[in-house]
Order: C-alpha cells, then structure tokens, then sequence
C-alpha cells in the first residue's frame, strides 16, 4: 500500500518537470491535475506563465489531458479558455478517469504520466495503473475543504515511508 503512494519523481514544481528526460522515456502524453498542481485551488484561470508553459509541452508534442476531481463549472472554466481536454469530476484515485484519458490521447500506459500534488488521489491512482507519476509540491499552502482531510493522511503516509527510508526527497 505504501508503496503505491510513492511517486515516480518528487520535484518543486511543473517548471522543474524536464520535459526532454520525459521525451527520453518515451513519454508522449501529460494528465495533469489543477488544483494545487497547476494554480492555486481558488485560482480561476491560469497565469499567463502556466499559458506558456502548457503551450510549451504542446509544442515539445507532448499531448496534454485535465483530470481532475473539482466539479466542471471550475475545470471547464480553466481549461476552455486554453483549448485543452478535461476530465472532471475523476474520483480519482479510482482509475475509470485515467483510463478514459489514456484512450482519449490514443497512447499505451508506458507513453502516459500524472502530475499531481496529492499522494492519495493523483499518485495512488495513477500508480494503481503503473502510470510514471510525478509529484509536485502544492502551488497554495491552504487547501479546499475535502483535500484538508486527505492532507492529514498524506502526513501520516509519509512519516512512515519517511521512517521505512523510502523518501530520498528533503522537504
Ligand atoms: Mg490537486
């Protein structure tokens, strides 16, 4: 079970993600979260940095999917505007959302990685599907009502991976 918690990859943020190692392992396609991973939870609409940046992996030929468990009023509302297909309402980490995104970009689970800033929904459940994950530190540091909840179980999850040495990130 732990283990499943364990991302592929820890880094700081998505601007850290280096999209030419991806490219090398033969990555072709991104789902990412929003909230937390992209902009703050209570951020409606991506800063003009993240337009470049998710214009960016297009162009690097990266296909990019929104999964995200927020309701579609809010993931329509961001990805709309930059032309980019979302999955919302995913309950992640159930694995019905990351497969239809995985068929939708057309690629096999080798060729797909999840971004994401939470251990119990974005990285068990792309792990459950032996998807490459990668985690990122939350853009905001205050969170939405049900992620407050899942915070205190991810503190508890990685005291123990932290105990078991399975952690090689510092904090
Ligand atoms: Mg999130």
């Amino acid at each position: 079970m732990l283990k499943k918690l364990l991302p592929d990859l820890h880094v700081d943020s998505i601007y850290d993600i280096d999209l030419e190692a991806l490219k090398k392992r033969g990555v072709k396609g991104i789902i990412t979260d929003l909230d937390n991973t992209l902009i703050e939870w209570d951020r409606p609409l991506a800063t003009p940095k993240l337009a470049e940046w998710l214009k960016k992996v297009q162009e690097e030929g990266f296909k990019l999917m929104i999964v995200s468990n927020n309701n579609s009023a809010r993931v329509a509302a961001f990805s709309e505007p930059l032309g980019l297909p979302f999955i919302p309402g995913a309950r992640k980490p159930f694995h019905k959302a990351f497969k239809e995104a995985q068929k939708r970009m057309n690629l096999q689970p080798h060729e797909v990685v999840v971004i994401g800033d939470q251990l119990f929904t974005d990285v068990l459940g792309g792990n459950r599907l032996d998807l490459y994950t990668i985690l990122v530190v939350p853009v905001a540091q205050s969170d939405g009502f049900l992620t407050r909840f899942n915070r205190r179980l991810e503190r508890i999850a990685l005291h123990f991976m932290r105990k078991r040495g399975m952690i090689t990130w510092e904090d």
